[in-house]
């Protein structure tokens, strides 16, 4: 089976990262892609990136109507405690998956070309097989040469969706429409909860008016969570294995402080 690991702030996820998903899945025949919203860097100050459950939630919506695309919370902090890195989630992934299978890890030429300096380098790149995707404004023939040279790469030149998350926190702000940008469902999510406003303050009450996750009030149904919607072979593995309690597992990329990038 192959099975890719899509990784990610998805703050919120977009188009773009759809596209990604599904030519990487057409052109590696991919079984599975499970997309995993990362944790709260730990050198994020609070707020900097929106709370894990509306991150995931609009992953859950994005990702309902296609049947490989299965969201997993194992970057959850409520259920992993420190900092979690990429690392940890391959090893934990690898532990779940059979020697047979194929384990993919998918990425924007933009976060590859930083790779290098992501906790555990080394071993990612003998644990996993890199789906490096084309991204406007970045080269795939610029990609670093010390991993180049050790991993295993896969190119997928045909994705050239401009579009970012932080294009979509703005259109926010500026009051776009956002049909272009992400699914309707996540474009409805993102009003009904009062995301990315210029006054953060809305979305900050509403959290602690209810900590019920704002897709289950926009829905009125239960927002399904990866252990309830049927998983796909390699997903249900991994959900009877229970967490190593404790264990830091993290999306690692130094990113800058976003909000102030964006000058808030
Ligand atoms: P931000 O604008 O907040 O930095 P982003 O749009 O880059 O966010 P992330 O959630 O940080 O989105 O990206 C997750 C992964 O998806 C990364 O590997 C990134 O390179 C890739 N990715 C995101 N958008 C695109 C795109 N338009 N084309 C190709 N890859 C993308």
């Amino acid at each position: 089976m192959n099975v890719a690991l899509f990784g990610g702030t998805f703050d919120p996820i977009h188009r773009g990262h759809l596209a990604v998903a599904r030519a990487a899945r057409h052109q590696l025949m991919l079984d599975e892609i499970l997309f995993v919203p990362s944790g709260v860097p730990p050198h994020k100050r609070a707020g900097a990136v929106t709370p894990f459950h509306d991150r995931h939630a609009m992953v859950v919506l994005a990702t309902a109507g296609e049947r490989s695309f299965v969201p997993l919370r194992l970057e959850d902090p409520d259920l992993v405690t420190g900092a979690t890195y990429s690392i940890d989630t391959v090893r934990r992934l690898r532990r779940a998956l059979g020697p047979s299978d194929r384990l993919f890890f998918l990425i924007g030429a933009d976060a590859f070309l930083d790779i290098a300096t992501w906790r555990g380098a080394d071993v990612l790149t003998r644990e996993v097989e890199f789906v490096v995707a084309s991204r406007p404004g970045f080269s795939l023939a610029a990609l670093p040469e010390r991993v180049r040279d050790r991993a295993t790469l896969h190119l997928v030149p045909g994705v050239s969706e401009r579009i970012s998350a932080t294009d979509v926190r703005r259109a926010v702000r500026s009051g776009q429409r956002l049909e272009d940008l992400v699914d309707p469902a996540v474009s409805a999510y993102i009003y009904r909860a009062g995301l990315y406003r210029a006054n953060p303050g809305a979305h900050h009450r509403s959290e602690t008016r209810s900590k019920t996750p704002a897709a289950q009030r926009i829905t009125g149904r239960r927002c399904v969570s990866p252990v309830e919607r049927p998983l796909r072979p390699a997903a249900r593995r991994l959900a009877s294995r229970p967490a190593k309690s404790a264990r830091p597992v993290q999306h690692l990329h130094d990113e800058p402080d976003r909000r102030e990038e964006e000058g808030q």
